[in-house]
């Protein structure tokens, strides 16, 4: 990709390259070896150093922690912000506590004879004032022209990402580090500024390239806006590439490794990111908020979808991850294992990180232990060659960019649905769709995914006609791939039918009458049978057949008021209005003119769940690589090895998993239940168990236990 921009500087490079069928490990990083050793270690560690760790920590307890928990790969503190060896780089600030010594190399030498491969840590995100004094041009400016203080260390002031600081003052860190260390590579965090800069280089950088000024808005739509959203990127990979080519000419067997990527709402372009990285490390280190605990594995296959079989690294935090920050806690194991658990599961090699040498709380080192000795002992096991999931699920960057950056509630309600319904899948990155990178997938899943260029349509297009099919909601293809309104669905002949002008954005009291009688025992009706209308969805694309459609199982109860009460009865029982399009070429096509995917993620309504996972079954139309039977919500994932295959189970099932209406009863049980209770008594009786519980008795106490409760059970005493 080269300095051009718009269109054409994104659709640069859009080479046909195999990723899951394992073809990219033989590629070359533009013209760049791939280093020898980033498929060799399959456990992490990470000690982030705070400034007064040397001469206080003991690196003495680190090595053996490391060796204890077989890691072997550990990245450790070196510089940027902050130098924990002797740095003779002007202006790279020692830790006031380092003294004389080389805290960094100490642990490089013990980490080698460990065998481990060494990777030193960078962040340049921040400064101080005698740097300012120097250089003020290499400080971060904010939209109104002031220099940007740090928002957490009002000491220091936020560096500039996209200029000579990056360029040129951390290029010399880094050939520093690599020329005294021949570290195995370099991993540099929060590299990629800090959020928009107004500072000189990047108000006469940007205009050159592009002949705009900074944008000022977050439309995408407006010209500078979505120029930007292109030249930062465009800055960013430049910088990687030169930082990535000066270590390598001093250690040709290294890389840099930037601390990046995501899904659909991640700033920098997955596909080019997959390209160019030998090895990545996925940063989303634990749940917060309501955040569903599938969502660490969720990062390992966005990744994968551009990275294919390169090593994927999943870091994990032992410490609670809130806005808070409270980056020195501990918390819950419980949380940790299965946030890593759910990563393994999907492809990542776990990491772990802790910041600060000094330990304020040791509750974590044990559970961490336990979890990297299994994983040791299952390594053979977890040395993947290929998935074996038949449903890929798409994301588009260039929606979330250019039209909707709301398109995750889309992709998420998918993605619980495919995980209830315990169907392995993977995600597809909607710039990679040659036939040799969808082939493995026998349906595609277009979660609202709006914004495709006529090329993309066109791919879509011919896998149906290869046989793929396809699942696609709401407004996807209505919108070309800059997020521009298309007159018609780029993709109107595939899902046969036209853009009728109208997107109806809040449906409220709206139903589905389910059609029994015409589209009998339809496939995309099971479970459903008792039902003769549901709830519909929120927002609507009003559309009009091209074709007579043989089934048309969902018809539209348009809203009726809600309130008042004596109000509330449908106007129109019925209407002659699909709101669902089902064909059949040589790949099977559903669609769905309406929100389903993200009014599920809302609501969790089952009826919703139940129609997701018909259409998976009815458009996959094959039997299932794995079928598990049993309560519970868990995680299902089919992996090939050399001489192996495995399916990962990981047990989701929790009352803290995450909000929503109740699915199903789980047992739990046996319980004891001590019951104070001096006085003799007569029969003590299970109501719903309808039998006698095992009794025992003190003088103060009954003990009954309680063999099982499914939803409601009452001990009854008789006094
Ligand atoms: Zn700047």
């Amino acid at each position: 990709m080269g300095a051009a921009l718009g269109p054409i500087g994104l659709r640069a490079g859009f080479a046909a390259q195999s990723r899951l069928d394992g073809n990219s490990r033989s590629s070359s990083l533009e013209g760049k070896a791939i280093p020898s050793w980033v498929d060799k270690p399959m456990r992490w560690a990470q000690l982030t150093l705070v400034e007064d760790d040397p001469g206080k920590f003991d690196p003495q307890f680190w090595l053996d922690y490391f060796k204890r928990t077989r890691s072997d790969a550990v990245c450790l503190s070196a510089g940027g912000c902050l130098a924990y060896y002797p740095t003779e780089v002007r202006f790279h600030h020692r830790s006031q506590w380092l003294g004389n010594r080389d805290a960094f190399g100490e642990l490089v030498r013990g980490c080698r004879k460990l065998g481990m491969v060494v990777i030193a840590r960078t962040d340049p995100h921040a400064t101080y004032d005698d740097v300012r004094a120097a250089h003020p041009d290499w400080i971060a400016v904010t939209v109104d022209g002031k220099p940007r203080r740090h928002w957490a260390s009002p000491e220091m002031w936020v560096t500039c990402g996209l200029g000579p600081y990056n360029f040129e003052f951390m290029t010399e860190v880094k050939k520093e580090i690599m020329s005294r260390y021949h570290v195995d590579g370099i991993f540099i965090n929060r590299w990629d500024g800090s959020g928009m800069c107004y500072c000189e280089h990047c108000a006469k950088n940007f205009k050159k390239a592009s002949g705009h000024d900074l944008p000022r808005t977050e439309n995408p739509q407006d010209p500078g806006r979505r120029e930007y959203i292109l030249w930062r990127q465009q800055r960013l990979f430049d910088l990687w590439q030169l930082w990535d080519s000066e270590v390598r000419k001093i250690n040709p067997d290294s890389c840099v490794i930037p601390n990046t990527g995501g899904g659909a709402t991640s700033s920098l372009d997955m596909k080019k990111i997959g390209e160019l990285a030998p090895i990545l490390i996925a940063d989303r280190q634990a749940r917060r908020g309501l955040a569903a605990p599938w969502a660490n594995g969720k990062n390992g296959k966005e990744f994968r979808a551009t990275m294919g079989r390169k090593p994927i690294v999943g870091i994990f935090s032992v410490g609670l991850e809130e806005p808070y920050r409270w980056k020195d806690s501990v918390q819950n194991p419980a949380e940790f294992r299965l946030w890593a658990a759910d990563g393994v599961a999907n492809g990542l090699r776990p990491w772990f990180t802790k910041f600060s040498g000094t330990l304020r709380d040791e509750r974590w080192l044990g559970p961490v232990q336990e979890m990297y000795c299994r994983y040791a002992s299952w390594e053979k096991y977890l040395r993947n060659v290929k998935p074996l999931a038949r449903v890929g699920l798409v994301y588009s960057q260039q929606t979330a960019w250019f039209h909707n950056a709301k398109v995750e509630d889309h992709t998420n309600g998918w993605y619980q649905a495919l995980i209830e319904a315990r169907i392995p899948f993977e995600m597809v990155h909607d710039r990679l769709l040659e036939a040799e990178h969808i082939a493995p997938f026998k349906t595609l899943i277009l979660p609202n995914i709006a914004a495709l260029s006529d090329e993309q349509c066109e791919q879509f297009r011919a896998a149906v006609k290869r046989g793929t099919s396809i699942i696609a909601t709401h407004e996807t293809s209505l919108f070309d791939e800059w997020g521009v309104k298309r007159k018609n669905f780029g993709l109107a002949d595939v899902f046969g039918v036209d853009f009728a002008g109208r997107t109806e954005l809040r449906m409220q009291n709206a139903y589905l009458r389910l059609e029994h009688d015409t589209a009998r025992n339809h496939p995309l009706l099971n479970g459903l049978h008792d039902a003769p209308r549901i709830i519909h969805g929120v927002a609507r694309v009003e559309v009009s057949p091209r074709k007579k459609f043989p089934d048309m199982p969902l018809r539209l109860i348009p809203s009726y008021p809600d309130l008042p009460m004596e109000k509330v009865y449908p106007r129109q029982p019925s209407t002659n209005i699909a709101q669902v399009f089902l064909s059949e070429d040589a790949g099977r096509v559903c669609y769905f003119p309406w929100d389903i995917d993200r009014t599920f993620w809302e609501v969790l309504c089952v009826d919703h769940f139940k129609l997701l996972r018909n259409a998976v079954e009815w458009a996959t139309n094959e039997e299932a690589m794995v079928n598990v039977d049993g309560p519970g919500v868990l995680d299902v994932t089919v992996w090939q090895q050399a001489n192996s295959m495995t399916v990962h189970l990981v047990n989701l099932t929790n009352p803290m998993m995450m909000k929503g209406p109740i699915r199903e009863f789980m047992p739990v049980g046996p319980l004891k239940v001590r019951i104070s209770q001096k006085e003799r008594t007569g029969k003590i009786h299970l109501l719903a168990a309808n039998k006698s519980p095992r009794v025992e008795r003190s003088d103060q106490h009954l003990i009954v236990t309680v063999p099982n409760v499914l939803d409601h059970e009452v001990i009854a005493i008789d006094l």
